[in-house]
């Protein structure tokens, strides 16, 4: 079960408030998995922080994740989805640190954490 901020985000492609995911503050080594369907997303060793307020990732676990083209408030973003349910995550941007260069921002609350 869902609760209406999860569905918002993973059904509706909303985005939660910056500064307001419990997971920012989240340092311990542990896997971050989709809200939806239990998939491995992330690990805690590819998390950083970004300073936007949503939890950050420089890469995602090996089919965790698939990517689309997204037009929508008139500019091209790359939306981020769930690999195994196709629930909305959040975007990937190009200005995260190294090695990728890549910065997975993502809804905290589409996400769930397990600490090792
Ligand atoms: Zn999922």
């Amino acid at each position: 079960m869902l609760t209406p901020e999860q569905y918002a985000v993973l059904k509706n492609e909303a985005t939660e408030r910056p500064f307001t995911s419990p997971l920012n503050n989240e340092h311990r080594p542990g896997q971050f998995s989709c809200a939806g369907c239990g998939q491995p997303l992330f690990s805690s060793e590819a998390k950083f922080d970004s300073g936007t307020g949503w939890p950050s990732f420089w890469t995602p676990l090996e089919n965790g994740v698939s990517t689309r083209e997204d037009r929508s408030l008139g500019r091209t973003r790359t939306e981020v989805h769930c690999h195994h349910c196709g629930g909305h995550l959040g975007h990937v941007f190009d200005d995260g640190p190294k090695p990728t260069g890549l910065r997975y921002c993502m809804n905290g609350v589409a996400l769930t954490f397990a600490p090792k």
